[in-house]
């Protein structure tokens, strides 16, 4: 049977790719005007402080609803901007974007809270980036310290290239976390060797955080950032439990849909000025 429909399986493969590849394209295309064409904005996570459940900071996450194809989700579009070069223009957007709204943030009477941004080994490999960043942080008038970048260990090859960038930016004052920490092939060797301050315990990992293994694993991680004194933030947080779990444990910091899922600047203002107390204690 398999012999006989040989040609058809072929075919259907063929197209599928085919699918595939146009839809890379597509987004290629339609990613270069996205800008120009007001498609993108930003969302804001809290960052929460576990005992307290005070909110401390924010994460910003890039959102792109297209007219047509609807919204797209960075997980797909982040790595085509990736692979095209188009995520040095689409990051400084975001930057500027983030550090000039939580500079408003500041000027308005909210808490001076401090705004982290994704950023990609591409943009943190370019020659130019610190200059960027310094320039964007003299146009905002945003203080440094409350500028965090956060980098996905997963994506770091040449570690001693990126290096001198990360000194760089955190002589400025400007603060570093390790994205998604556990789910690279060195993150040891990554934390020995990077200037950062703050580790994001992977979401994989807090899921499992009540059966025996996984947390076991996340203590470890806990204990190993609490010696190393960085912060310990928690990614993915969505059951009550799960927070209480990772405060026992000494978690610094959470992040996740119990607290807050992504959302726009409007909405966040909202929750800012009347979520204060937080969820736990
Ligand atoms: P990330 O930086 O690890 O961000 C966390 C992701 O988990 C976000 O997905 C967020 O919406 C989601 N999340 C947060 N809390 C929960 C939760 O409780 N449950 C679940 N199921 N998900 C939760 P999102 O927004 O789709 O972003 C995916 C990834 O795309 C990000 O992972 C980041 O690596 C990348 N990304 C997003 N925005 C940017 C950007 O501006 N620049 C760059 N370079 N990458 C970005
Ligand atoms: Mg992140
Ligand atoms: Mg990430
Ligand atoms: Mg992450």
């Amino acid at each position: 049977r398999a012999k006989e429909n040989g040609k058809n399986t072929f075919q259907f493969f063929n197209s599928e790719l085919n699918e595939v590849m146009t839809r890379k394209v597509d987004l290629e295309t339609e990613l270069r005007k996205a800008l120009e064409l007001n498609q993108m904005t930003l969302a804001y996570q809290s960052k929460v402080e576990l005992h307290t459940g005070k909110v401390t900071g924010m994460e910003v996450l890039l959102r792109w609803n297209h007219p047509i194809l609807g919204f797209i989700s960075p997980a797909e579009f982040i790595p085509v901007a990736e692979e095209t070069g188009q995520i040095r223009k689409l990051g400084e957007w975001v930057l500027r974007t983030a550090c000039k709204q939580n500079k408003h943030w500041h000027d308005n009477g909210y808490p001076n809270l401090s705004v982290s941004v994704n950023v990609s080994v591409g943009q943190l490999e370019h020659c130019t980036f610190t200059e960027t960043v310094k320039e964007i942080l003299d146009q905002t008038g945003l203080e440094p310290k409350f500028l965090d970048l956060e980098i996905t260990e997963s994506v770091m090859k040449n570690i001693t290239e990126i290096t001198g960038t990360l000194h760089q930016l955190r002589e400025m004052g400007v603060t570093i976390s390790i994205d998604d920490f556990g789910t690279g092939y060195s993150s040891l060797h990554i934390l020995k060797e990077l200037p950062i301050d703050t580790i994001k315990i992977d979401k994989s990992f807090i899921d499992g955080v009540t059966d025996s293994t996984s947390l076991s694993m996340v203590k470890t991680i806990i204990d190993m950032g609490i010696n190393l004194n960085l912060n310990v933030v928690a990614e993915g947080i969505e059951e009550e439990h799960q927070a209480r779990i990772l405060s026992e444990h000494q978690c610094g910091f959470g992040q996740g849909y119990w607290f807050l899922k992504p959302t726009d600047s409007e909405k966040f203002e909202v929750y800012l000025k009347n979520d204060r107390e937080g969820k736990i204690n």
